[in-house]
């Protein structure tokens, strides 16, 4: 691959030990989320202990894939060549159900139209043969036509 292609092409996350369950349930379209069995809380991304009570009696389970538009902003200039094509998009701090937020990005909807707290539902779209991204979609179509 020479240097322009690899500019042209988009950094895909690689999957470690620690990930793995995560990125095999995105290929099944499911978001996971862990679960602390000792407190409750309820954290997105994986990590080895609760982020709230240092226990280690975690527990995956799929997040339902609705959310809500916690903050977003619209990005009108690539980060970088790779991007070109899809200017302008939005980038979403998306607040899940379950109570954790996460970094998205919109499908499928106009990106102009995002609003805070708009509903939004999950969409796994897969980037390669292993990779499927959590993006989101408007929950409501009629509201972004
Ligand atoms: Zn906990």
């Amino acid at each position: 691959m020479n240097s322009l292609e690899q500019v042209m092409r988009k950094p895909l996350p690689v999957p470690d030990a620690d990930t793995q369950a995560y990125w095999e349930g995105l290929r099944q379209g499911k978001l996971l989320l862990q679960h602390c069995l000792a407190c409750g809380h309820v954290q997105f991304y994986q990590q080895a202990i609760c982020r709230h009570c240092g226990s280690e009696r975690l527990e995956h389970r799929a997040a339902s894939g609705r959310g809500r538009v916690h903050s977003f902003s619209v990005v009108h200039r690539a980060p970088s060549p790779a991007f070109k094509g899809d200017t302008p998009y939005a980038v979403l701090l998306v607040e899940l159900e379950e109570g954790p937020r996460m970094i998205s990005s919109l499908i499928d909807g106009d990106p102009m139209k995002v609003t805070f707290d708009m509903p939004v539902v999950l969409v796994c779209e897969p980037v390669s043969e292993a990779i499927s991204l959590p993006r989101f979609r408007p929950a409501e179509r009629e509201q972004v036509k």
